[in-house]
């Protein structure tokens, strides 16, 4: 293509070209404009007067129909097709033969290539395959800027370009203005044609094995640990070494692609065709093909294993990420995250809460809502994200960046500051953590320990299971990092919606319900006891901090107990130093536990309160669904009845409790604990400073006389009149 040349003078010598080497008498080019209509942009054979007056509204005609499709259509004699519509500007009435492709853009339909005939016939496969690819370099030359001017693609949606706010679910806390960075990335037009598609088969062959003995191994490696029953996997092999995935990946390398630009199509063709589909079982045998496609790239790119130049301020999209994807971005330039799906308790959620990067998720259609170097927000603090949102947007959205940037600086001026009330009283801060990452901040945050370090984190980055060398190795880092500082680690809370891909658990009606945290510990002893050797070895004669998960009844916190014991008797007959001393603590997140404190208290070293959980279950409210989690208010006579229950508990008998469920970050219910009696706290570290604040400002005795009497409110909610107490007591929360 001349650079000089007039745009529509390209676009028309292209559908020329395509219709001599198609030997068609007819070649015509139709892209999908802002309304949604499908307009003629160029044609060679129909009257060209029609060249930009043929317009077809979604479902309508030959052309509406392969939008709807995402596929291609080939016919004998297209007048008698039920959805034919007749355009008399067009004067296509001599010609039968029809055969048209989508031009396919991320999933989505961007546009129609279209050849026809005289003569009735049906176009052989091979015909078919060509066009397709034609239509695939074509849909990346016109997104490319290559072909129409941008005056002319002005609106055209070969890509979206109008300002979109999406909707979706808060994961990690925070604002970022950038640019958009697709996790999956396009295949450049260059890469599109092979030079030797018998090199490229090969490659495609090696790279679908590959992936076959992966998945393969997936499924037999971990038997008996956990004696999982593997659904999930299996689906996955099954369409790993489905014959109509192969073919088509095949098909496509043999008509010319290379074997990245073959997945490419695959995929687009598959995400257009079921991506509208309701049904949940298709939807989702989409998100397992979708995986197949993105371990099927990696293989064919030797593994991914080239970090990503990002440009500066990226913001990272993508349908979901998988264990450590993240962490091998360039954290100084990654500035934010959209996640098509995920939850907060997913992998990707995790590791942006601890790297401190906000994070919406499921923004529903994303993927094929934005393109690569779009500007992009991400509101975390609403649960929002903007795509190429309009002047004044970005102006709103910049001033609450500096807004929220002095106030995190007001809050690293407390660092040093002890956390003591306005009348007195010390109150500990701790952090909670996970990843060996979160120990870097530790310092900055001015926290004074670890209060709850989940340990299942590092089994959810890592792609198989950690070995008791490298548990043992991140428990130490921990203690090192932390030095003076007291850690409590947590033991394994697996299962419920915390999954594991190498350990693929079977699947419950209820997982919440279900066989999950100490539960697992104590069936499957192996597991848990090497977690607990990996700590012991670690404290290395130093304080051993440990507690347990969803504990619903003492006994099982006495045979938990039992088995640290057993660990340190087995470090001692060796000869390795005991720790120096040992807590063991239980999680308080069971309900069942607040009505036998009496029987837990004098054989627990300390307890912490989990209120993600505790109020899960109290409110009978999952967590994890967005539907329900909101129902119900931790500031309410109930939960705050049971807490109070707890704290005077623990009082009388004298053991030490905190708690460190994610209320504890946040200021107005932070005020309600301390205001309870509560003085040890642990909470995500950006809670450290807002909560500092309000302490500093509080009168604890003030607080209670105030919260006191909402415990026996009559009202669902005691928000209102918590806020008012803050107000009247001049708090800062
Ligand atoms: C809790 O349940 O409150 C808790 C701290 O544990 P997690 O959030 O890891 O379940
Ligand atoms: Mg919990």
């Amino acid at each position: 293509m001349a650079g000089g040349e007039p745009a529509q003078a390209k676009l028309a010598a292209v559908v020329r070209t395509i219709a001599v080497s198609m030997v068609a008498e007819v070649c015509s080019i139709y892209l999908l404009r802002a309304t949604g209509e499908m307009e003629l942009f160029a044609t060679e054979g129909l009257d060209p007067g029609a060249v930009h007056v043929t317009q077809l509204k979604p479902g309508e005609g030959l052309v509406g129909e392969i939008m709807r499709l995402g596929g291609p259509l080939n016919l004998s004699d297209a007048p008698r097709h039920p959805s034919f519509s007749y355009r008399p500007e067009t004067g296509e009435d001599p010609f039968h033969a029809f055969m048209g492709v989508p031009l396919l853009r991320g999933g989505r339909v961007v546009g129609v290539l279209v050849v026809q005939n005289r003569t009735s016939r049906i176009y052989a496969e091979d015909d078919v395959e060509d066009l397709q690819i034609i239509a695939m370099v074509l849909a990346e030359m016109v997104a490319g800027g290559n072909l129409l001017s941008r005056e002319e693609l002005k609106d055209v949606e070969i890509a979206p370009r109008r300002p979109e706010r999406l909707k979706g679910a808060k994961f990690a806390e925070g604002l970022a203005f950038g640019v958009a960075v697709l996790h999956e990335t396009p295949v450049a037009v260059g890469g599109l044609l092979a030079d030797d598609s018998n090199a490229e088969e090969a490659r495609l062959a090696t790279a679908i094995s590959d992936l076959q003995t992966q998945i393969d191994a997936m499924l037999d490696g971990h038997e008996g640990i956990l004696g999982a029953s593997y659904d999930v996997l299996e689906t996955y092999k099954m369409l790993a070494h489905s014959r109509s995935w192969n073919h088509a990946l095949q098909d496509a390398v043999h008509s010319g692609l290379t074997a990245e630009a073959a997945v490419e199509r695959v995929r687009s063709e598959h995400r257009a065709g079921i991506g509208q589909a309701r049904d949940p079982y298709l939807r989702e045998r989409l998100h397992d093909l979708e995986d197949l496609n993105d371990r099927l790239l990696r293989h064919l790119s030797g593994d991914g294993a080239t970090a990503r130049v990002l440009p500066e301020n990226a913001i990272l999209i993508a349908r979901s990420l998988g264990p450590a994807d993240l962490l091998e971005y360039d954290r100084t330039k990654l500035r934010g995250l959209l996640l098509e799906e995920g939850s907060s308790a997913s992998h990707a959620a995790i590791v942006a809460r601890a790297l401190d990067i906000p994070c919406v998720g499921r923004l529903a259609g994303l993927r094929d809502r934005v393109s690569e170097g779009d500007p992009v927000i991400v509101d975390a603090e609403g649960g929002e994200a903007y795509l190429r949102p309009r002047p004044d947007v970005i102006k709103a959205i910049t001033t609450r960046m500096g807004l929220r940037a002095a106030r995190q600086a007001g809050f690293a001026r407390l660092r040093d500051t002890p956390a003591f009330t306005s009348d007195g009283a010390k109150i500990t801060l701790f952090m909670n953590a996970g990843l060996a990452v979160d120990m870097d901040i530790l310092p900055e945050t001015g926290a004074e320990g670890i209060g709850l370090f989940r340990t299942e984190f590092q089994f959810m980055v890592s792609e198989d299971l950690p070995r008791l060398s490298a548990q043992t190795a991140l428990y130490a880092k921990v203690l090192d990092a932390a030095g003076e500082r007291p850690v409590t680690f947590r033991t394994l809370d697996l299962g419920g919606d915390k999954v594991l891909p190498y350990l693929e658990a079977e699947r419950e009606d209820n997982p919440a319900l279900g066989w999950r945290a100490l539960r697992m510990g104590l069936d499957r002893p192996a597991l848990l006891r090497m977690q607990l050797r990996a700590l012991v070895a670690a404290t290395n004669g130093r304080v051993l901090r440990v507690m347990f998960p969803l504990v619903a009844n003492v006994d099982e916190f006495r045979a938990a107990r039992a088995l640290v014991d057993r660990e340190i008797a087995w470090a001692i007959r060796r000869g390795r130093p005991a720790p120096s001393r040992l807590e063991v603590g239980a999680m308080i997140e069971a309900p069942s536990l607040v009505w036998h404190l009496d029987a837990l208290l004098p054989i627990a070293d300390f307890v912490s309160v989990g209120t993600n959980d505790l109020m899960q279950y109290m409110f009978a409210a999952d967590r994890g669904n967005p539907r329900v989690s909101d129902r119900y208010d931790v500031l309410s006579p109930p939960a705050l009845r049971a807490l109070s229950t707890i704290r005077d508990a623990c009082l009388d008998s004298g053991t030490p409790v905190s708690v460190c469920g994610e209320i504890a970050g946040r200021p107005l219910e932070a005020f309600a604990l301390l205001a309870l009696g509560f003085d040890r706290l642990s909470m995500p570290p950006t809670g450290i400073g807002p909560v500092k604040q309000m302490v500093l400002s509080c009168d604890r005795e003030a607080a209670w006389r105030g919260v006191e009497p909402l415990l026996k409110s009559t009202s669902g909610s005691v928000r209102a009149d918590v806020e008012a107490l803050a107000r009247k007591l001049m708090v800062n929360v």
